[in-house]
């Protein structure tokens, strides 16, 4: 199909006829947000009908928003647990899908039990993920000219599979996709080269494949143009391997021989191309990992790259600051929006600061809808479903829950995200990512979620600023051992002048800080019912996040997909934690609180 490139675009003149194509078609399915989604409902409603779920619901055979919406009640993974059991055990029967369940995909975001979520999917989701894949680099190529003249640095990893007793293979999305034909087999891109083979990120062993990718990485240096991971733990994760393990990897490059600690055939047989002996390049990395200070390490080691390339919004939101230090304070593009359950759509102006992210959401990817928030807690009833509004209709400003129709089968599954319109790209809403809706800390009537955390964790650490510290992790423990019960806040600091350390007392302040900015049922529990102990900062060893990851790893977790969870409980992490304690601070006096006060 020829393509019309002389077509007013917003998004600005494509950089080639291939993203002339990609940013014509966003810009068409992004105009006709409504009928795609009532075509996409269709399709999904009509290839589904003989399938036990929406039997169940009496649908006949109906593919109309109205009918849906009447009968099709809102659900969880929990209230789909049953069904999912019955997939994993092997029951071949149309529950969900009426295509067959591919495969379960594990979701790094568990069920209130702490267990693992699977996932099903089906085949052709493969395609949709690919599609959305496929739109990055053209919206990317409109900001940032000249990426086809070099290579992207990405971290990108896949997980060992398990199987379900009926023996389908569990495994995280990104595994998925990455031992896919389409990513094995995609076909050359100048704008989309890798340093890092195929073999090292299909290494499932997370050693060889980091070190090997690391290892290209600097062999490649010059080249590289981005440096990226899914979510800006991942890259962080890479700059403490690179800490770790600089001098093996600069004798590897001095000796143009492999780390025998690397025993995987085929890495051993794609290095022996890459890797050649290069003295002047192992005495530069020397050089710089040699220095104390590793402010702007990126930039030294890759002195070409413009941006880096990483999830910051959300969860990670608390990298950035780390993120900017090791980089010289590069731009972070966050270019898209997905889970295990769906891809969901793209950043439409990647290179715009962290806080002004907005993900559009792209109406092909499934069927939408959106639960405005405040109505959110009320309580489910299955007779009556709420009134969810269609991806057309929201409003700028408001916040909603979204709720996904997929065509591998989930039908008006609530995600669990909070999301915030922003604005519209054509009649596409744009959204912020506001939060995973989650209560994190509660010891009695108070209930404080990640983002009401995040807030106070912020407000504390500018306390830490004139110390040149700043918080590199953190996570939270309702500690309900005594009574009263408290906070716990563990922190790990980054103490960039060891001379100038924050004091205990300013360690205390922090605590306080916090209190302060905690919602008013918290300091109402504190001041005036007593029902909560003064916060407790725990501050940790350098690593022990790291450590904490490789835990969760080495249990299953994916690196791609991990996530510091921001409230432990768990006996074993606990234990890990708290053996690593190196201070113990205690808000020293009461928050603030009246009645009438309202924050
Ligand atoms: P998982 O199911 O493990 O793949 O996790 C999916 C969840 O990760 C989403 O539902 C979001 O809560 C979060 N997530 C994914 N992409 C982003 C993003 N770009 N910004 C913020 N959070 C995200």
């Amino acid at each position: 199909m020829a393509v019309d490139s002389t077509l007013p675009s917003p998004l600005g003149p494509p950089a080639c006829e291939k993203d002339a194509k990609a940013l014509q078609f966003v810009e068409e399915i992004t105009k006709n947000v409504d009928s795609v989604q009532e075509r996409v409902l269709g399709e999904i409603l009509s290839r589904n009908a003989e399938t036990e779920y929406l039997k169940r619901y009496k649908l006949n055979g109906a593919t109309d928003r109205d009918t849906f919406k009447s009968k099709i009640p809102v659900v969880t993974y929990e209230d789909l647990q049953p069904e999912i059991q019955r997939i994993a055990n092997g029951d071949k029967s149309p529950i969900l899908s009426a295509h067959p369940i591919s495969e379960f995909l594990t979701s790094s975001s568990g069920t209130s039990a702490g267990e693992r979520k699977l996932m099903p999917t089906i085949h052709e989701e493969l395609d949709r993920r690919q599609l959305l894949y496929s739109l990055l680099m053209p919206v990317m190529n409109l900001y940032v000219p000249g990426l086809d003249k070099g290579k992207g640095l990405y971290f990108l990893f896949v997980k060992a599979e398990t199987k379900t007793p009926g023996g389908l293979l569990a495994r995280p999305v990104l595994t998925s996709y990455y031992k896919s034909e389409h990513f094995k087999t995609r076909p050359y891109d100048p704008f989309n080269v890798y340093t890092s083979p195929n073999e090292a990120i299909l290494c499932a062993d997370s050693f060889q494949s980091m070190y090997s990718q690391m290892l290209c990485g600097l062999i490649m240096r010059e080249e590289v143009l981005r440096v990226g991971a899914v979510f800006a733990s991942g890259l962080l994760r890479a700059i403490h391997f690179l800490q770790i393990n600089w001098k093996q990897l600069a004798h590897d490059i001095t000796t143009g021989t492999l780390n025998p600690k690397v025993t995987d055939a085929s890495i051993r047989e794609c290095m022996s191309k890459i890797l050649k002996p290069n003295q002047e390049l192992a005495e530069f990395i020397t050089k710089e990992c040699l220095e104390e200070n590793w402010e702007g390490i990126i930039t030294r080691i890759w002195p070409n790259t413009k941006y880096l390339d990483v999830i910051v919004t959300g969860a990670m939101a608390q990298y950035i600051p780390t993120l900017e230090y090791y980089s010289g304070g590069l731009p972070m593009a966050c270019t898209m929006y997905a889970s295990s359950e769906c891809y969901f759509g793209l950043n439409l102006k990647p290179m715009c600061k962290p806080s002004e992210v907005t993900y559009t959401i792209m109406p092909n990817m499934a069927y939408f809808e959106f639960w405005p928030h405040e109505s959110s807690t009320s309580v489910l009833s299955r007779d009556s479903p709420p009134r969810l509004v269609d991806l057309a209709d929201l409003e700028v400003g408001k916040e909603y829950e979204l709720i996904i129709t997929t065509y591998a089968g989930l039908c008006r599954y609530r995600v669990g995200d909070i999301l915030q319109v922003t604005g519209f790209h054509n009649a596409a809403p744009q959204f912020r990512f506001i939060r995973r809706k989650n209560v994190l800390l509660s010891i009695e009537a108070d209930k404080t979620d990640e983002a009401e955390l995040q807030k106070a964790m912020e407000n504390a650490s500018v306390l830490l600023k004139e110390f040149n510290t700043s918080v590199v992790e953190y996570t939270s423990y309702a500690d309900t051992k005594e009574i009263p019960g408290h906070y716990v806040i563990y922190w790990e600091l980054l103490i960039k002048d060891p001379a100038n350390a924050p004091t205990d007392a300013v360690l205390n302040q922090c605590c306080l800080q916090m209190e302060e900015s905690l919602n008013s049922v918290y300091r109402q529990s504190r001041v005036a019912d007593n029902s909560i102990g003064p916060l407790e900062i725990r501050v940790v060893k350098d690593g022990t996040f790291e450590e904490l990851m490789d835990y969760a790893i080495s249990r299953g977790a994916s690196i791609n997909q991990y996530k510091v969870p921001r409230c432990v409980s768990f006996t074993p992490i606990m234990e890990l934690l708290d053996s690593r304690v190196v201070s113990k601070h205690f808000s020293p006096a009461l928050p603030h609180w009246t009645p009438e006060r309202r924050r």
